[in-house]
């Protein structure tokens, strides 16, 4: 695939010709001043905690980088993404604006013409659709992160082997779905358990105590591979995951599946396990952990788009410590007193009202997932300021935060 000359896995030469625009649209000089403050901003009434890792992943930096330098090496052509570049609306909005055509918004594969673009987003597209897009002659700029590719040869190994692949993961997100396909494309199986729950029914089945196979197939027949079997297809099974999932449960869940299958066994040759939660997600997850630790807090925001699973984990961790709202921005905050949000695993946010008790000084921690620029951030902050008349921007140094952004 990388031989392809039609499908460019790398920038164009021009990272330094776009990084203004970037600098522009996605970040923030208070963000910014904010790491060389160890996250803390003290306005007296409200003192903001930033976590220690939050925002832009490395996979995202560069899918984004990608799309800008995209559109710089072909200002003529037309550029289609197969789906959002990445789980942040204000992003692909922008995108929208600078002529990006979505396939979400009525383009499809067979509105491709051979001298355009097209960009894969950062967690990829499945083996068909990509097969699809090549018979089109067109260029293929793939933004596909590095660390989803490893949970792709992963499970391309295991169904090489014969292995079904328990993807520990969301059946419907678009990186779920592009990496069951690497698992088909091999001749293998696969199976996506959501949670340690439906992981344990599968345990259940793999020791024999669980539901009976109509009722497993029941069940799992709708998140697994056509013909999928389980007195067949859980002899031989390796573990992946979606690369945004809980850290934590994703390993709770590989060792649960191993110890039964050693159980069932006696040995564990048939039984493979590969850590595939990428770094990113990792260290947003232990920040938010770190800061809820560290610091008495009467409210968590985490900030980022509604579709946007790892930005659902780091609230459904921050919760734990206090409060907490994941909103996708300054508009999600209606006034000092009530707030739209999405509570995990709901399908439409909802308002909230006495979001912020009237304790002062109010000890506000933030955090946002991995799709989220810095700039949203800091209108969040500067919405919460507001409340109390004040301006975020006047508490920091004229110097502060200046060398980041201005790149
Ligand atoms: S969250 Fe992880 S896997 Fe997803 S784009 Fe970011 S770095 Fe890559």
């Amino acid at each position: 695939m990388a031989r392809d000359p039609d499908l460019v896995q790398k920038g164009f030469g021009l990272k330094a010709a776009v990084a203004g625009e970037l600098a522009a649209d996605y970040r923030s000089r208070l963000i910014e001043a904010l790491r060389g403050r160890q996250g803390l901003l003290d306005l007296g009434p409200i003192k903001f905690h930033l976590a220690e890792e939050f925002g832009f992943c490395y996979g995202v930096d560069r899918a984004i980088d990608y799309a800008y330098e995209a559109r710089r090496h072909f200002p003529d052509k037309t550029i289609y993404v197969t789906n959002e570049i990445i789980h942040n609306p204000f992003v692909n909005n922008r995108l929208r604006e600078m002529g990006f055509r979505f396939f979400e918004d009525g383009h499809s594969i067979s509105s491709i013409g051979e001298d355009d673009i097209v960009l894969l987003p950062a967690f990829g597209a499945t083996v068909e659709q990509i097969d699809e897009i090549k018979k089109k002659r067109a260029v293929i700029v793939d933004t596909t992160c590095g660390s989803v590719m490893n949970v792709w040869k992963r499970v391309e190994y295991y169904g090489r082997d014969g292995y079904t692949s328990i993807v520990h993961g969301k059946h419907y997100h678009e990186e779920t779905i592009a990496t069951v396909s690497r698992a088909l494309s091999e001749g293998g199986h696969y199976l996506v358990a959501r949670n340690e729950p439906e992981a344990q029914m599968v345990i259940d089945y793999i020791l024999g105590v669980g539901l009976d196979r109509e009722a497993f197939l029941e069940k799992f027949g709708p998140v697994s591979s056509e013909g999928f079997d389980p007195d067949i297809h859980l002899e031989k099974i390796g573990v992946a995951n979606q690369t945004t999932m809980l850290a934590n449960e994703s390993a709770k869940i590989s060792v649960m599946l191993g110890a039964a299958v050693l159980k069932r066994d006696g040995h564990s040759e048939n039984f493979r396990e590969f850590d595939t939660i990428c770094s990113a997600t990792q260290d947003r997850q232990d920040a938010i952990l770190k800061l809820g630790n560290r610091h008495p807090l009467d409210v968590i925001l985490v900030i980022g788009g509604y579709n946007s699973s790892n930005t659902a984990h780091l609230c459904k961790i921050a919760g734990k410590f206090a409060p907490a709202y994941h909103i996708d921005g300054p508009e999600a905050i209606l006034s000092g007193e009530s707030i739209q949000h999405l509570e995990h695993g709901a399908a439409e946010t909802v308002v909230a009202t006495n979001w912020r008790p009237d304790n002062k000084p109010l000890r506000l921690g933030v955090t946002s997932g991995a799709s989220t620029p810095n700039s949203i951030v800091a209108e969040v902050f500067s919405k919460v300021a507001a409340l109390y008349g004040l301006d975020p921007m006047s508490f920091i140094g004229p110097e502060e935060g200046l060398e980041i952004v201005e790149v």
